[in-house]
């Protein structure tokens, strides 16, 4: 699909930039604001993605990042204080200029049986290059840049039967597998939470590029379809490795993360 022209792109944004203060601006942040990088540790946010952030957060009733990273690490690489980040997909929520994340009470006690599982395999694993990433309820075990991404993904393959033999649940991402309470976690309870006691929000954008994301659509859908939204605009960020449905259920859809700037630049220039 052609990314859409200046005047199109306008046009999809109007029922937000119409009503600003109404509006949620949601997005994840790898791979939508961020580049994707070999070290997820090394991912950035650019400096114009940040600044167009901070501008949003002015003039728009809410704006918030959805990541699957720790709510703090999310903070961290996005770089500004004056919004909200839901992380670990959810199961954390840190309110603009807030110091201490939120964690979804029923997954507090799977922390531990997480971590140990995880760095049990993560130890088993790192000679291959499988590395380990905390994201407080949350473990991920990436194999990007591993030496043989190919042998790295099957020993992952294999690992995940025996995750969920000890009661834990798994998740697939882009060249990443997590480790996960046994207990629903979704970016559609982000966006439920986030707007949660904020009833003025009736209208909201998401922008997303991975399997994952397709839950904040989800979301979206649900929300408008109930009423409690009038309005939702999926943003999907077309990449290489990211799933077809993205694209497919997208209401407006772009090019990388340079094209989710041009959106957000459209939504702090209108
Ligand atoms: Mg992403």
């Amino acid at each position: 699909m052609a990314a859409p022209t200046a005047e199109g792109l306008a046009e999809s944004l109007r029922a937000l930039t119409d009503a600003p203060e109404q509006a949620a601006i949601l997005c994840d942040i790898d791979g939508t604001l961020a580049p994707i990088v070999e070290r997820a540790d090394a991912a950035r946010v650019p400096p114009a993605a940040s600044r167009t952030l901070a501008a949003l957060a002015r003039r728009y009733g809410l704006v918030a990042c959805i990541s699957g990273r720790s709510a703090l690490d999310a903070r961290r690489i996005v770089g500004v204080g004056a919004i909200a980040y839901a992380g670990a997909h959810g199961a954390e929520l840190l309110q603009p200029s807030g110091t201490e994340p939120m964690v979804a009470h029923a997954l507090e006690s799977y922390a531990e049986p997480v971590r140990e599982f995880a760095s049990a395999a993560w130890q088993r694993l790192r000679g291959i290059g499988v590395r380990l990433e905390d994201k407080g309820p949350i473990a991920a075990l990436h194999w990007r840049g591993a030496p043989d991404e190919d042998i790295a993904r099957v020993a992952l393959e294999e690992l995940a039967p025996q995750a969920e033999d000890a009661g834990l649940a798994v998740h697939w991402g882009r060249k990443v597998l997590e480790i996960r309470p046994p207990v629903p976690i979704s970016k559609a309870d982000a966006v439920t939470g986030l707007l949660e006691g904020r009833l003025t929000i009736r209208r909201a954008l998401f922008g997303g590029d991975d399997a994952t994301d397709l839950d904040a659509f989800d979301a979206l859908d649900a929300m408008v379809e109930r009423g409690r939204l009038e309005a939702g605009v999926k943003v999907g960020v077309a990449s290489t490795e990211g799933p077809a449905d993205i694209v497919r259920r997208a209401d407006v859809v772009v090019e990388g993360t340079s094209g989710f700037l041009e959106v957000l630049s459209a939504l702090a220039g209108a």
